[in-house]
């Protein structure tokens, strides 16, 4: 072999060594590219699930993959997605039972954080408020509220850091509240920021502790006119008025007139809160209204002749039995019977009538041609001690309490009372029981 072939035949070693590394290497790039590729395309596909997952979109699944360890790994995965999923679901609906809780609680519920943004807010709120809002979430509290009382108790709470309680009359809902707003803290007791109140409707509260109020203060005064009178006379007497013989009658009349006011108004007012306190059981039995209507006029008869009343009992006789409380309903009976002769003057008629009604009672009336009743005072009439005219009431030996229970017995027995009046011409004072 020449020098030549020598040369020739290294070059073409060279070039088959250079070849065949070359297309070794290719091999190599290609499986390897082909091994990359086979092994990122499920990491891609699981890494594009998770980050669907982290956006919150739908997908919750990752693909199933041939390479084993990332199967494995996908399937741990997918085993923790459906645990975090379960959770979610359980918070979901723990989170809906609060809610519906909280806004079916029959007080007010308003929570804000530190910048005072509105974080719970409950539907009693909003209709104690008048708040037609429906998206108050995130809002500001002075955006959504206008009372600026309430405000001010949750900026003090969260100022103080201490519980706030107020009594809150607003005008204009003519409502009254008790606010009880505390400080909005956590676990440990280290300070969150934010306040939350809770509005409770004391408008009926108020409204009944202001009758009771009015109650009392009436009950003393009727109490203490006829006492004072009483008292007057009996030193006049001592201090010598006992002496003259005239006098000495008259006043001992006085004081006999006032000492029976005196026990008529304590019956009435033991009869009322007796009703009231619904202390007596009703004690029912078959009554006939038309009997029981002849025995009251028949202990009316003096007060009807000395007025010369005329007595128009139109009840029929075979008016329906009631099952009612006989004592009770003549007491209701007589009081209208009582007012009907003391406030028409002389010579008047008193129309005893009565119809059925179509809900199955029967209305008795009781129709005077009296001196009536302003219609502004017919809304109040049945109640205590209210009077149209105080003094003519106490002179005709009234009490105010006549027809307040006139209707409390009456709707014991499950029946209603009114009144139709024109001054001048007559009242009808009306009633219903239960037949
Ligand atoms: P009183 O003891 O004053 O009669 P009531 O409660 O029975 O108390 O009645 C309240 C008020 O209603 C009376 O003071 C009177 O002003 C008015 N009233 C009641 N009945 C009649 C009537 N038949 N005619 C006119 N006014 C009446």
């Amino acid at each position: 072999m020449g020098t030549k072939e020598i040369a020739r035949f290294k070059s073409y070693i060279t070039l088959m060594l250079f070849t065949g590394g070359f297309i070794s290497f290719a091999i190599t790039l290609l499986s390897g590219l082909y091994l990359a590729f086979k092994i990122s395309k499920p990491i891609r596909e699981v890494s594009h699930v998770a980050e669907g997952i982290r956006r919150d979109e739908r997908i919750r699944k990752f693909p199933r993959v041939k390479i084993k360890e990332i199967a494995d790994m996908a399937a741990t995965l997918n085993g923790m997605i459906e645990k975090i999923d379960e959770k979610v679901r359980d918070s979901e609906r723990h989170r809906r039972e609060i809610e519906a809780i909280i806004s079916s609680i029959s007080e007010g519920i308003i929570a804000i954080n530190a910048e005072g943004k509105i974080i719970l807010w409950n539907r009693t709120a909003s209709a104690f408020l008048s708040v037609t809002d429906t998206d108050i979430g995130g809002k500001r509290l002075i955006d959504v509220c206008r009372q600026p009382e309430i405000h001010s108790a949750l900026q003090e709470t969260m100022e103080r850091s201490f519980e706030v309680r107020r009594d809150l009359y607003l005008p204009e809902l003519q409502r009254s509240f008790k606010l009880v707003s505390v400080p909005i803290k956590r676990e440990g007791h280290q300070l969150q920021g934010g306040a939350v109140a809770v509005l409770f409707d004391i408008t009926e509260l108020k409204k009944y502790d202001e009758l009771r109020k009015e109650f009392v203060a009436n009950v003393s005064h009727e109490l203490k006119t006829p006492l004072t009178s009483i008292k007057g006379y009996i030193e006049t007497l001592r201090d010598g008025a006992i002496e003259d013989r005239e006098n000495s009658r008259r006043f001992l009349e006085i004081i006999s007139v006032q000492a029976e006011r005196l026990s008529l108004l304590i019956e009435d007012l033991l009869v009322l809160s007796k009703l009231e306190r619904h202390a007596e059981k009703i004690d029912r039995s078959n009554v006939d209204l038309k009997d029981l209507m002849q025995e009251i006029l028949l202990s009316f008869r003096h007060q009807i002749q000395a007025k010369s009343h005329s007595i128009n009992n139109l009840l029929p006789g075979d008016l329906p039995v009631v099952k009612a409380d006989k004592k009770k309903i003549a007491q209701a009976l007589s009081n209208l019977i009582d007012n009907a002769v003391k406030f028409t003057p002389e010579s008047g008629t008193i129309t005893i009538s009565s119809s059925l009604e179509e809900k199955g009672s029967v209305r008795i009336s009781i129709a005077d041609t009296g001196i009536g009743i302003p219609a502004e005072d017919l809304g109040r009439i049945f109640e205590r001690f209210y009077r149209v005219d105080k003094d003519r009431s106490r002179e005709l030996g009234g009490t105010g309490l006549g027809l307040s229970i006139v209707k409390h017995i009456i709707e014991a027995h499950g029946g209603n009372v009114g009144v139709k009046s024109e001054p001048g011409k007559g009242s009808t004072f009306w009633f219903t029981l239960p037949v």
